[in-house]
């Protein structure tokens, strides 16, 4: 299995591009893995995590396609993850044939805004065999926390993160596939003593997770430095991560971070990596 990072910022992307403060700035000047965009991630060139507002920038940018997807996992609703006409431009709507049906796994709360979102398009309701089922080439599944299933060669489990709980459901993935497994899990603040127990038993091979505050103080729906830190630690104390494995900040937003270079140093003396845009890790 493999993952490439398609986006590795918070919601406003890094640099954010109304803002001069000297993280923004120094990205500018230093380019290459200092800019980011918003969170996506592409497995195998087939599964796709969240449909976010950045991915026709990302195939741009990356050089890449993603006209083979078959399956998307989307975290949670929030605008930077899912930007629900991405699927309209990829359907007949404008003037895309012959892509496989794809398979969209959310909450449903995210279908809701999905459906709302894309308006006329999904008139009738994206039910299996509707008629906007058909014509936007996608087949929704509701998920919820704490299950089990196959997304074809994988085996999916969900989670849940502690982000914004008042209006959604956030989900964490665990993706496993020929014995290896990823650990995706942003937005989240300090996982939930219930996903602690639901984790028991697993071996990871591949963490991204969540560090949108960085240097700055404590979060709630987020973590900084500190909490990724504890969050590790936990991990490696309940034996949940594999020999080899490697974990990886992402989610990372200006305010709080400073440019790649300097932001990888202070990680690596702490025992992890952080991702960043167009990033390919093997798992
Ligand atoms: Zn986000
Ligand atoms: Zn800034
Ligand atoms: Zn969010």
């Amino acid at each position: 299995m493999k993952i490439q990072f398609l986006g590795t910022a918070a919601s406003e992307g890094f640099p954010d591009a109304f803002c001069d403060c000297d993280n923004c700035t120094g990205a500018r000047r230093l380019g290459g893995p200092s800019l980011r965009k918003r969170s996506a991630a592409l497995i195998d060139d087939i599964l796709l995590i969240d449909l976010g507002p950045d991915l026709m920038a990302a195939a741009l940018v990356h050089n890449l396609s993603l006209a083979k997807i078959e399956y998307c996992l989307q975290t949670h609703e929030h605008e930077d993850h899912l930007e629900p006409r991405n699927l309209a431009w990829r359907s007949q709507f404008c003037g895309v044939y012959g892509n496989p049906m794809l398979h969209y796994y959310a909450t449903e709360g995210a279908l809701a805004k999905l459906a709302a979102d894309i308006g006329r398009r999904a008139l009738g309701g994206l039910g299996e065999g509707s008629e906007a089922s058909v014509a936007l080439n996608v087949t929704t599944h509701v998920v919820a926390p704490f299950q089990t299933y196959q997304v074809g060669p994988y085996r999916v489990s969900t989670v849940k993160g502690h982000h914004d709980p008042e209006h959604l459901v956030p989900l964490l993935y665990l993706i496993e596939r020929d014995g290896r497994t990823l650990f995706y899990a942003t937005d989240t603040g300090e996982i939930p003593e219930e996903t602690w127990q639901a984790l028991q038993g697993r071996k990871i091979d591949v963490v991204a997770m969540d560090h949108t505050f960085g240097f700055q103080k404590r979060s709630n729906g987020h973590m900084n430095a500190e909490q990724f830190q504890e969050q590790m630690a936990r991990m490696q104390a309940d034996g949940l991560l594999n020999s080899g494995a490697r974990v990886f900040a992402h989610h990372i937003a200006h305010h709080s971070h400073p440019p790649h270079s300097e932001l990888s140093a202070y990680a690596e003396g702490k025992g992890y990596a952080v991702a960043y845009d167009g990033l390919v890790v093997a798992i």
